[in-house]
């Protein structure tokens, strides 16, 4: 793991509480998740519910997942045997990653890429092709030819964020398709990472890649409730995926971690079945949260990429007069009071991520205008 160092979010957080500046940084709400929700976790914690739980996942959570993909994507998956509650989407990523890829395997990411992606294929061993998604008329988007220049003989896995963190790009029916269509030819393995599949905006409706003609049967599907029921320290996610690719994704996941916590699974588990209004609350207020970051970043003199979907911001800082995206989020808390992530880190190809800044708006009305003010001060 030498070269992989501290997380940027741990790093920019860090750096938050040290200079007391407003956190836009590392990407978690500040209001909390459904009422009854919690008071679910309290109660079970109460009634004793304290320890190991099956492996698998508790029942009523896997059969709440199961039942919410068939409800929501038409989907079906059998609660036994083809859903694996994880800790955290980290986990199920950790999990598939060293499952799916071996040393040599080559691993197919959109770049910039969820930083976790790279620490993983690079324990197992395996190689990352990066492609870039680059913006194109407002948003960010990739080049099919450079998606099929990218798989080789030694292709394994295709890794794939919509909604996307951080461009915040929900891909469109018709970039999954060019997406199934290189998987169904060159036999690769789909892990997706739907973490954000709620909170899309402006009618932008996630489609999950295994909804797509022969994909189900290739897909390995990640969720996390941290996002979609603001619990992020829950640490509460799952895989969707046919059986023999849950029980290669288990029999890693056993020595990880085991099994995830019980009393919070429970929780989940009423939260999927019953809190679903409550996520388009959520849903609703982040959207007029994009709506008024990205209105405050222009004023402030960047360029703001409005999002469909996810909590971030990408802004290029280069109408402000800067070009060095690390080099401003360094200096950002003492010169504006907040902090933001430097989007470079999450590319390979650092030079196309190197001007621009994520901003997470998943944050109070009051602390998203009180950021936008002093950041008009960089002028
Ligand atoms: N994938 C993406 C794209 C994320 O943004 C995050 C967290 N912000 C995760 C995975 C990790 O999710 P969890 O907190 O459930 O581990
Ligand atoms: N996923 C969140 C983000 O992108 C935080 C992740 C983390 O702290 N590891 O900001």
């Amino acid at each position: 793991m030498q070269g992989f160092g501290t997380t940027i979010f741990a790093e920019m957080t860090a750096l938050a509480v040290r200079t007391g500046a407003i956190n836009l940084g590392q990407g978690f709400p500040d209001s909390p998740g459904p009422e009854a929700m919690l008071e679910r976790a309290v109660a079970a914690i109460r009634a004793g519910d304290n320890q190991y739980p099956p492996g698998p996942g508790v029942p009523e959570l896997r059969e709440a997942v199961a039942r919410q993909r068939v409800e929501r994507y038409g989907l079906g998956y059998d609660p036994d045997g083809e859903v694996l509650v994880t800790v955290g989407a980290t986990e199920a990523i950790a999990a598939a990653i060293l499952a799916l890829a071996g040393p040599g395997d080559e691993v197919v990411v959109f770049e910039p890429y969820y930083d976790s992606y790279a620490a993983m294929i690079a324990l197992a061993g395996a190689v990352r092709r990066p492609v870039t998604l680059r913006p194109e008329g407002g948003r960010f988007t990739f080049d099919p030819g450079e998606l099929r220049a990218a798989v080789g003989p030694r292709t394994r896995l295709i890794l794939v964020n919509s909604p996307h963190n951080p461009v915040g790009t929900v891909f469109t029916r018709a970039e999954l398709e060019v997406i199934a269509d290189v998987c169904r030819e060159h036999d690769l393995t789909a892990v997706t990472d739907e973490v954000y599949e709620y909170l899309t905006f402006d009618g932008a409706g996630h489609v999950p890649l295994a909804s797509l003609e022969g994909m189900r049967e290739r897909t390995v599907a990640i969720s996390s409730a941290g996002k979609t029921f603001s619990a992020t320290g829950w640490k509460v996610g799952w895989i969707t995926a046919p059986a023999p690719y849950v029980r290669a994704v288990q029999t890693v996941k056993q020595f990880l971690t085991y099994t995830a916590s019980a009393p919070y699974q429970r929780a989940v588990a009423y939260a999927l079945g019953h809190e679903l209004g409550w996520v388009q609350g959520l849903r609703k207020s982040l959207e007029a949260k994009r709506d008024r970051l990205v209105a405050g970043l222009e004023a402030a003199g960047f360029t703001a990429y409005r999002p469909q979907g996810t909590y971030f911001v990408q802004a290029d800082i280069r109408p402000l007069g800067f070009t060095d995206g690390m080099e401003l989020a360094r200096a950002l808390p003492e010169r504006a009071g907040v902090v933001a992530v430097p989007s470079q880190v999450f590319y390979d190809h650092a030079a196309a991520g190197a001007h621009f800044l994520r901003f997470a708006f998943c944050k109070r009305d009051h602390v998203i205008d009180e950021a936008v003010e002093r950041l008009a001060e960089l002028r």
